[in-house]
């Protein structure tokens, strides 16, 4: 198959490269190198598989293509409040671009979206069929209404014109390739830890989410595209639940760092829970994750040790 991947020199998008690849496909990876980096996919670059774009998904593109992974956008709140308007014409825009593409060429087409379209849940576990508690308004709304807006295209595209869709939530997932100023909880709370800084825990670190290692995601992923049981969306991550204090002290303990522990002020509307239930992922797609938070921040901790 020949596979697009947008977002494709992002965190998950270079091991998805890497993993198309080995699975012997062919890859165009399109990005326009926002908070994605080459250094990501340099190692891909001479296999005669794979080829660069570069690329913004809020304009259109003529490719030939039988699958489309649809990644483009930050997913660090950092880096999507960056540019809030230029978040949600990334999600939009770009969904309605990819959706385009998908149409022309009858190519198969998975959305990247996210635990956010479940907002700060009033449900515990979230379930698919939870429709969220969003704020339309606050800071983290572009990202949230985007996401929801582009699960929305996605699924009008596969009503209206038959569009052959597939849409996963996906739920905090780490793991190498994070940027160093990512500022999402776990690479920042490994620099800090590496470089014996203080650990930043926003708010009171009662605040919960579910950690996946990156490796487990993207078998999600490739088992989504390939099955033609359900178009989703369907929850990806780990059950697995910690609070931030409790993520703080493991990093701490793994990585044996004297740093200290400083609490910050939590931002607008984050969301105090979050913990996917999976059962749907585990029917249909014969998935659950195999790596523990433990063995997955050790695995991270190893990567950022090489660049800290
Ligand atoms: P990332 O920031 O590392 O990757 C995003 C990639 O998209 C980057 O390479 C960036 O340069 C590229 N990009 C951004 N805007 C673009 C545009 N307009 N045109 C072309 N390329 C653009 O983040 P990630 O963690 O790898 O996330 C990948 C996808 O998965 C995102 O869509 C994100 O919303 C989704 N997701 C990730 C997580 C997670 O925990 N990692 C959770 C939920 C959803
Ligand atoms: N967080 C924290 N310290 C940090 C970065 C984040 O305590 O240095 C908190 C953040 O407030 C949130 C949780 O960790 O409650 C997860 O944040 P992240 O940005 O990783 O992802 P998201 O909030 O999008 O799930």
């Amino acid at each position: 198959m020949r596979c697009l991947v947008t977002g494709g020199a992002g965190f998950l998008g270079s091991h998805l490269c890497e993993r198309l690849l080995n699975d012997g496909h062919e890859v165009l990876c399109l990005d326009n190198y926002f908070t994605g980096r080459l250094q990501n996919i340099a190692h891909l670059r001479d296999n005669r598989n794979f080829e660069l774009i570069r690329h913004d998904v809020t304009e259109p593109i003529l490719l030939e293509v039988d699958r489309i992974f649809n990644l483009a956008c930050p997913a660090s709140p950092v880096h999507y409040q960056f540019n809030p308007v230029k978040t949600i014409k990334t999600s939009v825009m770009g969904a309605i671009n990819m959706l385009g593409l998908a149409k022309r060429v009858h190519a198969r087409i998975l959305q990247a979206s996210t635990s956010e379209v479940y907002g700060d849940p009033a449900v515990h576990p979230q379930k698919e069929d939870y429709w969220g508690n969003v704020n339309p308004i606050g800071i983290r709304s572009c990202y949230d209404e985007g996401k929801r807006v582009a699960e929305t295209l996605f699924m009008d595209y596969h009503r209206q014109n038959k569009v052959d869709i597939r849409i996963v939530r996906i739920f905090n997932t780490y793991g190498p390739r994070m940027l160093m100023n990512d500022g999402r909880v776990v690479s920042n709370f490994i620099v800090q830890a590496l470089k014996d800084e203080d650990l930043t825990i926003y708010g009171d670190g009662t605040q919960t989410r579910s950690f996946c290692y990156v490796d487990d995601l993207i078998e999600a992923f490739v088992r989504m595209m390939d099955q033609e049981e359900i178009i989703g969306p369907v929850n990806v991550g780990n059950p697995g639940e910690f609070t931030m204090l409790e993520l703080a002290q493991a990093v701490l303990e793994l990585t044996g760092s004297k740093s200290k522990i400083v609490y910050q002020p939590l931002p607008g509307d984050d969301p105090k829970m979050r913990r996917p239930d999976i059962s749907l992922a585990k029917k249909t797609l014969g998935w659950e994750p195999k790596v523990n938070l433990f063995d997955g921040l050790q695995k991270t901790i190893e990567y950022f040790k090489t660049i800290v």
